[in-house]
């Protein structure tokens, strides 16, 4: 089996977290190092470490967080404003918890999306 991370205990409620949202699929908390005025994490209950490795019986969970991201952003009050949803995966997309996880960035402009290399 593959290790677990910090998320799955955050899913159990074993490691406190500011929790916003959670259902039978995802669940949503706000990044401890919040880089935007809203800087929420939306993940699957699920242990699946990247988009990499994401099975077909888990599209009802990939389509929920979107719609968790959807319903928070307006609870956050930015969706007429704007935002971004982002998800790293792997070494060169700079994955640092091997647990897929969706960030909801907003609160004011996001910037440019990723500088021009090479
Ligand atoms: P990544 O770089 O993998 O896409 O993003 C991982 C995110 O998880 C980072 O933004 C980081 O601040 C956040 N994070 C890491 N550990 C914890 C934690 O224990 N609690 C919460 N709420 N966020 C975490």
């Amino acid at each position: 089996m593959i290790e677990e991370t910090i998320f799955s205990k955050i899913i159990r409620k074993e490691l406190p977290s500011d929790m916003l949202y959670q259902d039978e699929l995802v669940t949503a908390f706000r990044d401890i190092s919040p880089r935007l005025p809203t800087h929420v994490l939306i993940i699957p209950n699920r242990h699946i470490p990247s988009v990499d490795e994401l099975a077909e019986e888990d599209e009802a969970a990939m389509g929920r967080m979107l719609s968790v991201a959807r319903r928070i952003a307006r609870e956050e009050g930015i969706h007429e404003s704007g935002y971004r949803l982002i998800i790293n995966c792997g070494a060169d997309g700079r994955q640092e918890v091997p647990h897929i996880h969706m960030h909801l960035l907003g609160g004011h402009d996001v910037g440019p999306m990723i500088t021009r290399k090479g």
